[in-house]
C-alpha cells in the first residue's frame, strides 16, 4: 500500500473514537500516518458541561488532555490548530498555524448553539456549547447572585436572582436541574434565603423534554415542580434585554440570567469549507459518511447530516450518533485503503439519560427499561465510566470517580455526599493519632519481633500522617493477625479503626498533604510525559 495520511479534524466524541479505532487498526503499519487536529489540546466532555456551569465539578474535570488519551498510540500525531479551509485539489488542510496534507479526512468539528437570530441573545444571553461558555455562565451566576444579595431595590433584586433557561432538550433540562442542585449552597454562601433564587424553564412547545418517552418526561417534570422550578410551556422568547426578556405573548419576564439552549446548528466554519450543506448548515453525507460533494472527506458526529429517511432531519445529534458515524467512517477508510467495498451507516441507539442535579434523573435504556432517581443517575455514571474504558483511559476513569464521587462538595453526589471525603477527613485526625500511639504501645509477650516492628512503623506513620491509606490497610491486616492469635478482646477495635483511617486523614495535619500530591505529580509525568497547552506539527 502507498503511504497514506489520515487526518482527523476535531477531537470530540466522534474524532477521539475514530482516532482510537484507526490507531489500533494501523498500529503495525508504518505506511499509514494518523494525525488528530483540534483547536484545543484537550477533549471536552461536552455532556457534562452543565456540571461545570453549576459548579458541581471543578473546571478542569471535563477537559481530557489529548496527550494523556493518546500517549499509548505512538502512531498518532497530535496537532493544536484551528482549521479554516481545505484545498481538495491539492489535498491540503489549512489551519491558522499550519498546513496538513491528507489522503483521507475524518471531519468531526461538532455543533454550536443556535439562537435563530433572536435579538439580544448574543449581547445579554448565555449559551452552553463549550467549556469557555460554561465558565462564563458560572461566573455570571455567581456575580448576579452576589449583586442580587446586596441589591435593595426589589425589582432589580428579583431580576438578578432570577435564572431562566430557554429550551427543554437535554442541555436545557440538565442545566436547570443542576442549577437547582447548586441553589442552596449558593444562597448560603451569599447569605440569602434559597427561595429568593427563582428558577424557570421556558419551552415553546406545549410539553417539555420532547426527545424523551412521555412517561419519563412527566416524571422529570413532577420532580422539577417539586423542587420549585417554574415551568413555562407554550412560551416563546422573542427578545433578550439587560435584566428582562420579551415573551411572544406580549409579556415581559424579569431575569438577568437567560440561558439559551433552544437549538443547535453546525459549526459555522462549515460555510467556508465548500462542501454540500444541508439543514442547519450540517454537511450532507451519503450512507458511507462520505461527503456528498467530495471524495475521501468523511464527515461524522453533529456536523454531518445523513438523511436516512428522506425527511431532511438527519440522525439525532447525540453521542451515540457521533460514535456510530465515526465507526462507519473508520470502517470505510480502512475499506478504501484495501480497495474493498464500503459499508452503510448503521444506527445503534440504546436509549436516553437525563440528570436533574446530582441525585435525580430519568433514563430509558436498551429501549426497554425505564429508570428514575438514584438508578438513573447511577446508570449515567456507569455509561460515563464505560466511556473512559472504551477510550482506554484508566487515568480519566479515576479522575471521573474522584470528581463525581469522592471530591464533591455540598453533598452533591449520588450518595448525597456520604462518600465525599471533603468534609470528613479532618474529624478522623484524632482517631488516626490515637491509633498510631496505641500501635506503638502494643507489647504482648508472645508476638514476634517482626510483628512488633511492623506495629511500630505503622504507628509512627499514622501519627505523622504518612501514606495513611496504605498504612491503615496494613494495620487492618495486622489487626486480623493479632485477633486470630487470641487478642480479639483487647485490640479488636483496631480493625474498624484502621479502616476508618484509610479515608486519607493524613491530608489533614499530616505529611500526606504534601507527599501524596508530589508523588502523583512525579508518577503522572513519568507515565504520560509533559501535558502541554499546544501540540505543534513537525512539518511546519
Ligand atoms: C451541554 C450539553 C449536554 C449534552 N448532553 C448530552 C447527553 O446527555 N447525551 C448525548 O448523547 N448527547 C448530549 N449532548 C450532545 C453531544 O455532546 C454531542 O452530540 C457530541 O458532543 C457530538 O460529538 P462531535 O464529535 O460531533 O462534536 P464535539 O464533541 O462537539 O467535538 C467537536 C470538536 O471539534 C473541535 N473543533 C471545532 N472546530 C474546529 C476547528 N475549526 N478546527 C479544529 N478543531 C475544531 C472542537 O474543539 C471539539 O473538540 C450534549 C451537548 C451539550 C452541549
Amino acid at each position: 500500500m502507498a503511504k497514506k495520511n489520515i487526518v482527523i479534524i476535531g477531537a470530540g466524541f466522534s474524532g477521539v473514537y475514530a482516532t482510537k479505532k484507526l490507531a489500533k487498526h494501523f498500529k503495525s503499519n508504518p505506511d499509514v500516518s494518523i494525525t488528530l487536529i483540534d483547536k484545543h489540546s484537550y477533549f471536552t466532555y461536552l455532556t457534562e458541561l452543565h456540571e461545570v456551569a453549576a459548579e458541581r465539578v471543578p473546571e478542569n474535570a471535563i477537559q481530557y488532555d489529548l496527550q494523556r488519551l493518546f500517549f499509548n498510540q505512538k502512531n498518532v500525531h497530535l496537532i493544536t490548530d484551528t482549521i479554516t479551509t481545505i484545498d481538495y485539489k491539492k489535498r491540503i488542510i489549512a489551519g491558522k498555524n499550519g498546513q496538513y496534507p491528507y489522503d483521507y479526512v475524518v471531519l468531526g468539528i461538532g455543533s454550536e448553539p443556535n439562537d435563530f437570530g433572536t435579538p439580544g441573545v448574543k449581547e445579554y444571553g448565555f449559551t452552553l456549547g463549550s467549556w469557555e461558555q460554561a465558565i462564563k455562565l458560572k461566573n455570571h451566576i455567581r456575580k448576579a447572585v452576589l449583586n442580587g444579595s446586596i441589591e435593595q431595590d426589589p425589582e432589580k433584586r428579583a431580576s438578578l436572582l432570577s435564572i431562566a433557561v430557554v429550551g427543554s432538550g437535554f442541555t436545557g433540562t440538565e442545566t436547570i436541574g443542576e442549577i437547582c442542585d447548586w441553589k442552596n449552597s449558593l444562597a448560603h454562601e451569599y447569605k440569602i434565603d434559597p427561595s429568593e433564587i427563582k428558577l424557570s424553564l421556558i419551552e415553546m412547545a406545549p410539553t417539555i423534554m420532547n426527545m424523551m418517552d412521555r412517561k419519563d418526561a412527566d416524571k422529570a417534570e413532577n420532580y422539577m415542580i417539586k423542587k420549585g422550578i417554574n415551568i413555562m410551556k407554550n412560551t416563546g422568547v422573542i427578545g433578550v434585554h439587560d435584566g428582562y426578556i420579551d415573551l411572544k405573548n406580549g409579556n415581559s419576564f424579569k431575569t438577568s440570567t437567560l440561558i439559551w439552549t433552544a437549538g443547535v446548528k453546525a459549526n459555522s466554519i462549515t460555510s467556508k469549507l465548500g462542501l454540500e450543506l444541508s439543514r442547519s448548515g450540517r454537511i450532507a453525507v451519503n450512507e458511507t459518511m462520505e461527503s456528498k460533494s467530495q471524495d475521501n472527506i468523511f464527515v461524522v458526529g453533529d456536523v454531518s447530516l445523513y438523511d436516512a429517511d428522506g425527511s431532511g432531519k438527519g440522525e439525532p445529534q447525540i453521542v451515540q450518533g457521533a460514535e456510530a458515524s465515526a465507526q462507519t467512517a473508520v470502517t470505510n477508510i480502512i475499506a478504501k485503503c484495501n480497495s474493498k467495498p464500503m459499508v452503510p451507516y448503521k444506527a445503534n441507539y440504546q436509549g436516553f439519560m437525563v440528570s436533574l442535579g446530582s441525585t435525580y434523573g430519568v433514563a430509558f435504556i436498551l429501549n426497554k427499561f425505564h429508570l428514575s432517581g438514584f438508578f438513573a443517575i447511577a446508570m449515567k455514571h456507569i455509561v460515563n465510566l464505560m466511556y473512559c474504558i472504551q477510550i482506554f483511559s484508566g487515568y480519566y476513569l479515576i479522575q471521573y470517580m474522584l470528581h463525581e464521587f469522592f471530591r464533591t462538595k455540598n453533598n452533591r453526589n449520588l450518595m448525597f455526599g456520604h462518600i465525599s471525603r471533603s468534609g470528613n477527613v479532618l474529624w478522623t485526625v484524632p482517631l488516626r493519632v490515637f491509633l498510631g500511639i496505641s500501635l506503638i504501645g502494643i507489647n504482648f509477650a508472645n508476638i514476634s519481633s517482626i510483628l512488633k516492628i511492623l506495629l511500630t512503623i505503622c504507628g509512627t506513620f499514622l501519627i505523622v500522617g504518612l501514606f495513611t491509606c496504605t498504612t491503615g490497610f496494613i494495620t487492618f491486616i495486622l489487626g486480623i493477625i493479632l485477633c486470630s492469635n487470641g487478642y480479639a478482646n483487647t485490640i479488636g477495635w483496631i480493625i474498624p479503626t484502621s479502616l476508618a483511617c484509610m479515608n486519607g486523614s493524613g491530608r489533614s495535619f499530616g505529611l500526606d498533604k504534601w507527599i501524596v500530591p508530589y508523588i502523583q505529580k512525579k508518577l503522572g509525568k513519568m507515565r504520560y510525559g509533559n501535558v502541554k497547552s499546544i501540540y505543534k506539527s513537525n512539518h511546519n
